[in-house]
């Protein structure tokens, strides 16, 4: 396969049994992903976002098909491999934070940063990537002395602990107001910028779209169409 693609689906079906009943989370859905692109998966609830970004995060396996990340098959790895692709090579971005409440900021970057290994102090490390969200002032509030905004601009700051420049984001502004999200949204796109990081960003939020290269739209565990966008718009002229 081509290496080009940072990340590739091929004919990825999800099916989660329900007792008796068997819901067809994703179709058979071809897709690739191209290194620095910033992707959004558009679609209203229950059409299969969260499961085709669980997917690529390795945090679900398919029931059929394959899914390439770096030219790696990681349908096909045990969760031990698992483990290490997503501790590795995946940064994840939740609605709800999900930073853990008994940490400072930098407490909870640094937990990755231990995880991922490498050099140098872990402090001035988490310190690094605290300033590259604008929260450099931060470093010692825990969870509940931080706003919505700030926690997520903290848990993006953690998704970065590991340098691979992946950051799957599951409406990483569900749960803050317009001007907050929006803020939110502008570290993401300087991220995508700045950084080159590859970003695929889950939303039901079509004024969200215009900032993608790419906008897919799921219907129905399927793709009903692929949007190209050449000219993204800046977050900050965003208008919702
Ligand atoms: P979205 O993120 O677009 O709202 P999801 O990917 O979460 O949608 O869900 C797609 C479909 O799969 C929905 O019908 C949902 O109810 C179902 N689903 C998702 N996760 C599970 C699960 N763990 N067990 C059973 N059904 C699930
Ligand atoms: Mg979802």
């Amino acid at each position: 396969m081509s290496n080009a693609k940072l990340i590739r689906l091929e004919r990825v079906a999800k099916d989660y049994r329900m007792g008796e009943v068997t819901v067809h989370a994703l179709r058979d859905v071809d897709l690739e992903i191209a290194a620095g692109e910033l992707v959004v998966l558009l679609g209203p609830s229950g059409c299969g976002k969260t499961t085709t970004l669980n997917l690529i995060g390795g945090l679900d396996k398919p029931t059929t098909g394959r899914i390439f990340v770096r030219g790696e098959e990681i349908s096909a790895m045990d969760e031990k491999a698992l483990t290490l692709y997503r501790r590795r090579q995946v940064g994840f971005v939740f609605q709800f934070f999900n930073l853990i409440p008994t940490l400072s900021a930098c407490e909870n970057i640094e937990l990755s940063l231990a995880l991922v290994g490498g050099d140098g102090s872990l402090r001035a490390r988490s310190a690094g990537l605290l300033n590259m969200v604008g929260l450099e002032d931060r470093c010692d509030h825990f969870p509940s002395q931080l706003s919505g905004g700030e926690q997520q601009r903290v848990a993006i700051a953690r998704a970065f602990a590991n340098h691979a420049g992946l950051l799957l984001c599951d409406e990483p502004t569900g749960n803050l107001d317009a001007d907050t999200g929006q803020k939110v949204l502008g570290v993401v796109q300087r991220m995508n910028r700045e950084k080159n990081a590859t970003v695929v960003l889950v939303t039901h939020n079509t004024a969200i779209s215009a900032i993608a290269n790419r906008v897919v739209h799921l219907r129905n565990g399927a793709i009903d169409l692929i949007e190209e966008n050449d000219q993204p718009k800046d977050v900050s002229d965003l208008a919702w």
